[in-house]
């Protein structure tokens, strides 16, 4: 039997699926279905104070138009709690109660990590100062230099992080009470036994953190493949304004060419095909995609020297 492939598509409902997560949804889809392995969708609502209500159901009713089934029932981060109360758990003494909030991390100058978040000088490291109450609950991650984090990425090769200096001891439990992304999305992905993450590139930064995460928790890192962010014409990230979709659940044509849009992004090689269908457009771009790949993973190991 050839080795398993479990894949997914994991959205934030805080809005309905855009031209940008749509791309990210169809290379997970298309790598999946490359690979001959399974697709899941799951809805990451764990930060409920950003989540849309309706956002869910109307990202999920457009994949499934646009022929992108999941292969297992969804399953919504809001309803697994307990799963990541337990994973912090586990953590045992590298996790630890941080009492400090946003002004006093900033004020501290190590500067912002690259998705946003102020870099941690450690100041609870070894418990909390008298009269401070705990906020949130933060990660110890290593200070040695040579505990660097290296992955090669299918799309963008070797990558190297140092926690220390890039995001120091990250939350995992925040000041609102909500799990953090980091957390949650560790265990689910151990949990459903996926085995290759296909998402944008805006997230590359957080991989370094999941990965250790993952050994602490002593579970298996997964393949990872981070495809380009779709950006407007002033290099911005496209958010549901400036991205939205003009397609609704049930009009093919206008699905055949969001797709393509989608495809055309990531450069999939489709000259010639023309497909009116959605059966014909993933007929089309599935062997596209694996040629896309391999012409990808080739320049990676060529240019890594091996
Ligand atoms: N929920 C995240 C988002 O919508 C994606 C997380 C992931 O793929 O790891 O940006």
């Amino acid at each position: 039997m050839s080795n398993p492939y479990v894949g997914r598509f994991a959205p934030s409902p805080t809005g309905p699926l855009h031209a940008g997560s749509l791309v990210a949804a169809v290379a997970s889809h298309l790598d999946a279905r490359a690979h001959g392995g399974e697709w899941l969708v799951r809805i990451e609502d764990i930060d409920e104070g950003r989540s849309v209500p309706g956002a869910d159901t109307a990202i999920l009713a457009l994949l499934d138009s646009l022929g992108m089934h999941s292969d297992r029932e969804v399953v919504w981060q809001s309803r697994r709690k307990a799963l990541y109360a337990a994973a912090a758990e586990r953590l045992g003494a590298y996790a630890y109660p941080c009492g400090c909030n946003r002004r006093e991390i900033l004020d501290s100058r190590l500067g912002v990590a690259p998705d946003g978040a102020a870099i941690y000088p450690g100041t609870c490291r070894h418990g909390l100062a008298a009269g401070r109450s705990m906020r949130s609950l933060r990660l110890r991650v290593p200070d040695s230099p040579m505990d660097a984090i290296s992955f090669v990425d299918r799309f963008a090769g070797l990558r190297t992080q140092h926690l220390a200096h890039e995001s120091g001891d990250f939350v995992l439990k925040r000041a609102d009470g909500y799990w953090a992304y980091q957390l949650a999305v560790v265990v689910d992905d151990a949990e459903q036994g996926v085995t290759d993450i296909v998402r944008g590139a805006d997230l590359i930064d957080s991989t370094a953190r999941q990965i250790y995460l993952q050994r602490l928790l002593g579970v298996p890192t997964p393949r990872y493949l981070h495809v380009p962010v779709v950006r407007n014409a002033n290099g911005e990230k496209l958010s549901k304004q400036t991205g939205a979709l003009a397609v609704l659940p049930g009009d093919e044509a206008a699905g055949v060419k969001a797709l393509l849009d989608a495809a055309r992004f990531l450069g999939l090689p489709l000259a010639g095909t023309r497909p009116a269908t959605l059966a014909g457009f993933w007929a089309a771009a599935i062997p596209a995609w694996s040629a896309l790949l391999a012409e990808r993973e080739l320049s990676i190991t060529s240019s890594s020297g091996s």
